[in-house]
């Protein structure tokens, strides 16, 4: 089997708001093979820039674009094909941007793997620990504490026993206000319902470990990246000082940041999203977190291909937490699979389909389809 084409698809909903919601948009990409399998993939980062990653001709042998890397190769060899872009991208890649592009081509090629030997991925990958998994409704904080409120209470009539919510307005005003907020939300949620905490970077240490002590009477089941990501030491020295569980790792893809995060930022959770790191990283970035007595979940806030690879990941790992799922109603995310999950009992079953089991939808796919800028 060869791969024949590898293509970049930007869907894009007409009005985007400048707010920090990543499922107003998606990458996707299309690896067709030969043997007339497709494999699907997608990635969360600067999805234009994305585009130009993947599809740019060679310009010298250590800074060229991905695709034509691929093409005529055996899509079996994910491994290979892994460190063949690694090594091909020195210059552009290592980190950020183009590893996030290889990410979404590493997980079609996965896709493709599955499809092809007729086992759903994490059967690939090992095998599975469990059949299904807790999943937390992800949300964007709404502007009051009321709407918020109402919030929590959408989720749990959804069937979710836990939610988070994040970033602004939260953080970005006084105590009083992010006090009022946990209260108003911890009053809707009840006592036997979980919340957690996305603070969203703008925080310093101090101000962390202050916070933090002041929400100890609202229960968090974690607090999420209050500081910057580049502040290793500030994470240290709020991991020693507080007692909820601290979580981070979305602005990473590599098992070298990752490591950072733990052994430098002391931290009590690894969230890795797929469709930055791939599911081959993903994979060792949970081993590693393994063995460091840590946890690990997925970072997911756009569609059912970030979703179902997730669901893969958890599966095959014997530390998993929970599964992040996005709520927001962005049509792209959460109307692009044709089979689309269902909670049950607040978790998702564990697929069993070939490959990552999710088919997008050619109509919503021609929907929103971006050709140019
Ligand atoms: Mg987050």
């Amino acid at each position: 089997m060869r791969i024949t084409e590898v293509e970049a698809l930007y869907l894009r909903l007409p009005q985007i708001q400048a707010r920090t919601d990543s499922s107003q948009d998606a990458l996707l990409v299309r690896i067709t093979t030969d043997a007339g399998i497709v494999g699907w993939g997608e990635v969360d980062s600067c999805p234009w820039a994305v585009k130009a990653a993947i599809e740019a001709p060679v310009s010298h042998t250590i800074a060229g674009g991905l695709r034509q890397l691929l093409i005529g190769e055996n899509p079996l060899e994910i491994g290979r094909l892994w460190k063949k872009m690694y090594e091909a991208t020195l210059y552009s890649g290592r980190d950020g941007l183009f590893v996030h592009a290889m990410a979404g081509i590493d997980l079609a090629l996965w896709d493709i793997k599955g499809k092809a030997l007729g086992r759903p991925v994490w059967d690939l990958a090992g095998g599975k620990f469990r059949d299904k998994i807790r999943v937390y409704a992800s949300n964007m904080f709404r502007f009051t504490p009321e709407e918020t409120a109402d919030r929590v209470r959408w989720c749990k009539d959804q069937g979710f026993t836990a939610a988070k919510f994040g970033w602004e307005p939260f953080g970005r005003a006084d105590l009083a206000f992010d006090l009022r907020m946990l209260e108003a939300m911890r009053k809707a949620a009840g006592p036997d319902f979980d919340l957690m905490l996305d603070v969203g970077l703008v925080w310093d240490a101090t101000t962390t470990i202050q916070r933090a002590r002041a929400f100890e009477p609202f229960g968090l089941y974690w607090i999420e990246e209050p500081l910057h990501p580049d502040d290793l030491e500030g994470y240290g020295r709020v991991a020693a000082r507080i007692h909820q569980r601290l979580a981070a790792g979305e602005e990473e893809c590599t098992l070298r940041g990752f490591k950072r995060l733990i052994d430098e930022g002391g931290i009590g959770l690894a969230q890795i999203d797929l469709t930055r790191c791939g599911m081959t990283q993903a994979l060792a970035i949970a081993a590693y977190a393994a063995a460091k007595g840590i946890p690990v979940a997925n970072h997911n806030f756009t569609t059912d291909i970030n979703t179902a690879a997730s669901l893969h990941f958890l599966a095959a790992v014997p530390n998993a937490l929970v599964l992040e799922y996005c709520v927001e109603p962005s049509e792209i995310s959460r109307a692009l699979a044709k089979n689309p999950f269902k909670l049950e009992d607040g978790c998702f079953r564990i697929p069993e389909e070939p490959g990552l089991g999710v088919e997008p939808d050619p109509a919503l796919i021609e929907k929103y389809l971006v050709r140019q800028l």
